[in-house]
């Protein structure tokens, strides 16, 4: 009996642990390395959108998903007042595609892919340093001076990946021009309806409001700032209060029911777009590969994606570089067409002059939701490999 192949994964993120789960689903012998010493614990919410559910539904991973998320029933752009602009139809896309959107904590998500690891499979606290080529593999190197052999290394080390550095070298990161504050409260307002999701765009402001089950509220707010990479990432509430002061009411509650200490302010940040995944025996993915803006809330969807196809592609190419290849190959043209979106959008969206919000809020208004559904069809539809 032929020896099952070995993979060693380099980050326990949400790019990282599908990445194992498809791998031990076709038969390879999968370690994950976390530089952490848990799986992120706190830490703020997210979508998880019908593309990405799609890629999960694939190798049978999206039960635990589905069922520890909130499917997303409505989603509205509105004003910064709450006036409607105009409604996304999200939901509806996700019925015609078979797959549904959801939001999720982001602890919750991690842990429902971690329990679909087999036993042993995650080592947290080890950090990974770099690799060395060897004629048949790869050899891993680790913080605390261990190597480990492997047929493949995975880079899912996210934004700041040492795996990608060695691969690509110096590629700086880009930043966005505004600051992200995120959190995650119990809410009970009469708007949060079941699968509530609404977008209120300001001046250079914006600010998400998402149900993700249980009586949870997860919110976010961007605000544009001169001089964004280098802001004090120390968490103030009253300075997100007075962000938005004046905006909708369920904003304003939203904010205030949340303790300063569950509240995170961050960067958002990408890099130019590259054509190269690969180098020999090691791929990169998600964040690692091709971090983007959260405008198209689709980063940790092509984190899925790329860890679904870079599996497909390794379990029917028994040549592990021609698999490699044919990975980089089928995802590039979509990630990078994701990343340039996204920051156009991001654009858009954080616009500050009187006369661009205005052009904004009337092309949604006018745009009709047959056109908006056909914006939307393609990004939010996984193309498996071929
Ligand atoms: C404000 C904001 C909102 C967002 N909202 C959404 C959304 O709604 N929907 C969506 O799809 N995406 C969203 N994203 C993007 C999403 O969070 C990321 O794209 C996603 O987390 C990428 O997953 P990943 O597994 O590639 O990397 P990460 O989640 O960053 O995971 C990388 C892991 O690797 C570990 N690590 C790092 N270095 C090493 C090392 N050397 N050795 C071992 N381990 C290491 C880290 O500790 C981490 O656990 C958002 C991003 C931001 C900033």
């Amino acid at each position: 009996m032929t020896e099952p192949r070995k993979a060693i994964v380099a980050g326990a993120g949400i790019g990282g642990l599908t990445a194992a789960i498809a791998l031990q689903r076709a038969g390879w012998q999968v370690k994950v390395f976390e530089a952490a010493q848990t799986l992120r614990a706190g830490g703020s919410g997210l979508s998880v959108m019908a593309n990405a559910m799609a890629a999960l539904h694939s190798i049978d991973a999206h039960a635990p998903v589905e069922q520890a998320g909130q499917v997303i029933r409505q989603f509205f752009f509105k004003k910064q007042n709450g006036d409607p602009i105009t409604s996304m139809p999200i939901h509806e896309i996700g019925e015609q595609l078979g797959h549904p959107n959801i939001n999720i904590q982001r602890p919750l998500l991690l842990r429902a892919l971690a329990q679909q690891l087999a036993p042993g499979t995650l080592t947290t606290g080890l950090r990974c340093v770099g690799y060395a080529h060897r004629p048949d593999g790869v050899q891993v190197s680790f913080e605390d001076g261990s190597t480990h052999q492997a047929d493949l290394l995975i880079g899912a080390d996210g934004l700041n990946s040492t795996i990608r550095q060695q691969m690509l070298g110096e590629t700086p990161t880009r930043p966005s021009g505004y600051i992200a504050w995120l959190a995650v409260t119990p809410l009970n307002h009469p708007l949060m309806t079941e699968g509530y999701v609404a977008h209120y765009w300001g001046r250079g402001k914006r600010f998400g409001l998402c149900d993700v089950g249980n009586g949870q509220a997860y919110w976010w707010g961007t605000c544009n700032h001169d001089n964004a990479a280098d802001a004090a990432l120390s968490v103030s509430k009253q300075e997100v209060l007075s962000a938005y002061t004046g905006w909708a009411p369920e904003v304003i509650a939203a904010i205030e029911a949340t303790s300063e200490s569950a509240i995170l302010k961050m960067h958002a940040r990408d890099r130019e777009p590259v054509k190269q995944f690969c180098d020999g025996h090691v791929v990169l993915l998600g964040d690692a590969a091709h971090p983007m803006l959260p405008s198209l809330g689709q980063g940790a969807a092509q984190a899925i994606e790329d860890a679904v196809v870079l599996a497909g592609y390794l379990a029917r190419t028994p040549d592990l570089r021609g698999a490699l290849a044919q990975y980089q190959a089928h995802r590039h043209p979509r990630v990078n067409g994701i990343v340039n979106a996204a920051r156009f959008m991001s654009g858009i969206e954080q616009a500050e002059s009187k006369l661009l919000c205005w052009l904004r809020e009337w092309y949604f208004r006018l745009t009709p939701q047959s056109s908006l559904r056909k914006k939307n069809v393609d990004i939010l539809s996984f193309k498996p490999c071929a």
